[in-house]
Parts: structure tokens; sequence; C-alpha cells
């Protein structure tokens, strides 16, 4: 029987994730789909029950689900627990639905090789940096700081990690120099969203990686102000891919190519630009 999969949300249709499962699906020669289903807020329960039933092989959740959703599986997985925040289903041989998130360690591959000793910052404290400062912690990487606008969830995800630092966003900006890697995770940046900075940078590290997770722009303000401090800059793509590539893993059994589909994305997203 041919296999489908699915991505569940509210919106959807502005999804990236359907072109790139089917273009993998493709290019393995494997029979199957993946297809964007809109869930109304009050009708999650229905409609997990409803993937069950119709067979759905696995899927991923997105926005606002992914917490939602944890009562309706039959377990959770160790990378979905500490957080509490599902991205993807994978319905196990015995018909069991476990919940993943790979959005942490998917933004972890998009960095390329990194050394363990590399001190870390996190700008925000919401959904996504949580995710990626679990997963840090997850690789062994615990030379983290988490710097929020509001001081007491970055505090209060310290506690929760039980490593790394708080700060304050002026703290992050003024110590700047001590981090190898900075990561923007709040929602500054995004189109038709407030162009300013979460900090300035002019305290940035001689080899620094700059990288910001937002993909919509390509160059946010705050890639385009790294730039200009000729270091290597990051951006948000690189973990919408590796978070689906790995769930397409968990899937199929199978990594896809991460790097064709980043090059076709781009172009769906209108820009030319080349990571660093
Ligand atoms: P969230 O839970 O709502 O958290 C938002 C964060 O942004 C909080 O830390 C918040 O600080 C901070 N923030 C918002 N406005 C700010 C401002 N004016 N100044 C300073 N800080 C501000 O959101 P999320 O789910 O973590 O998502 C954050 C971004 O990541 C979104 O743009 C989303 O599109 C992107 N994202 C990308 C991917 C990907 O695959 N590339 C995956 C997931 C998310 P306070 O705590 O002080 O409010």
């Amino acid at each position: 029987m041919k296999k489908w999969f699915a991505v569940i949300g509210n919106p959807i249709s502005h999804s990236l994730s359907p072109t790139m499962h089917e273009t993998w699906l493709k290019q393995l020669d494997i029979n199957a789909s993946y297809i964007p289903i809109h869930v109304e807020q009050n009708q999650l329960e229905q409609a997990v029950e409803s993937l069950k039933l119709l067979g759905c092989s696995g899927w991923n959740v997105t926005i606002p689900f992914k917490e939602a959703i944890i009562p309706f599986l039959d377990d959770v997985d160790e990378s979905a627990k500490g957080i509490g925040a599902v991205n993807t289903v994978v319905k196990t041989r015995n018909n069991k639905y476990v919940g993943y998130n790979t959005d942490g360690l998917g933004f972890i591959e998009s960095l390329g090789p990194i050394l363990p000793e590399y001190n870390i910052l996190l700008i925000g404290a919401g959904g996504a940096a949580r995710g990626i400062a679990h997963a840090f912690k997850r690789k062994g990487y615990t030379q983290l700081a988490i710097a929020n606008r509001t001081l007491e969830k970055a505090m209060g995800l310290v506690d929760e990690l039980k490593t790394g630092q708080a700060l304050t966003l002026e703290e992050a900006e003024n110590m700047l120099n001590k981090f190898d890697i900075i990561v923007q995770t709040t929602s500054l940046g995004m189109k038709n969203n407030d162009a300013s900075l979460p900090i300035q940078l002019n305290r940035l590290k001689e080899n620094a990686i700059v990288a910001d997770i937002v993909y919509n722009p390509l160059v946010t303000p705050f890639l385009e102000e790294a730039k200009k401090y000729n270091v290597r800059t990051v951006n948000g793509l690189g973990m919408l891919v590796h978070q689906g590539a790995l769930a397409f893993s968990y899937w199929n059994g199978v990594k896809p190519d991460s790097e064709e589909i980043i090059q076709q994305l781009i172009e769906q997203l209108g820009g030319n630009y080349v990571n660093r």
C-alpha cells in the first residue's frame, strides 16, 4: 500500500515541508506522499484520531500544536520529553505513535562541525530556544548562556537545563567577545516584523559563528549586521531542512540529501543567499 505522511498546523499553507519531503520521496524513489493539513484549534484530538484511522505513517506537527499533541500520543522520546514539545510523530511497527523533537538537533546539524569547548550564546528563551538549548545539552555542549528580554524566562530555562548562565540582553552585548557561537532565536527580523537587533554586535569575537533561526527573509537584519564583521553566518533554512531530514530518516530509514533541497528552497523564497 502507498504510504503517506503529513504536516498538521494552523496556519499551514506557507509551510515549505511538503515541497521538501515530496522532493526527497521522489529522489529516493519511495512510493509515498506528504500532505499539508490545516487543523482547527479545537479539533486537534479528532485530527490525530483521523490520521491514525486513515493509516498515516508519520507526521510533522507545527504551530500551535507542538505541546498540545502530547496527550494524544502513546509515548514521547527523550528528545521531546525535556522540552514538552513534539514536531515529529513516528508510527512504530506495533502501531504505536511516538513523539520526537528534531528541531534542536536539526539546528545543531545546520552549523556543521563545531568544537565541544565552544562557548554558545542563545538570544531568546522561547519555544525554539528551549529546543535548541536542550539539544545542545544532550549533545554534550554545556558552555551555554541564554540571554532574553525577559530575564526570568532565561533563568527558568537555565534551571531546567541544570547548566549554563542566564543574562540580560545588555550583559550579553557587553561580554559578546566571550562567545564562539551566537544564535538569534527571537522573532525579531521576521518579514513584516520588527527589524531592530536584539543586541549590538560591535564586541563580536573574530572567527565567531553567527546564526539566525529566522529564514524569511533569508538574510535577517541580524545576519546583515554580522556580515559587516566578516564572520561566518548561518541562516535558519538549514535548521528547517535538517529537522525535516531527521524526521524523514525516522520514517523511512534513510537520510535524504540536505544541500540540494536548501538551494531549491532558496529559489522558492526568491533569494540567492550563500552561507559562508
Ligand atoms: P516564542 O516562543 O514566541 O519566543 C519568542 C522569543 O522572542 C522570546 O524569547 C521573546 O522574548 C523574544 N522576543 C520577541 N519580541 C522581542 C523583542 N521585541 N525584543 C527582544 N526579544 C523579543 O517563539 P519561538 O517559537 O521560539 O520562535 C522564535 C522564532 O524562531 C520565530 O521567528 C520562528 O519563525 C523561528 N523558528 C524557526 C525555525 C526554523 O526551522 N528555522 C523553527 C522554529 C522557530 P520575551 O521572553 O522577553 O518575550
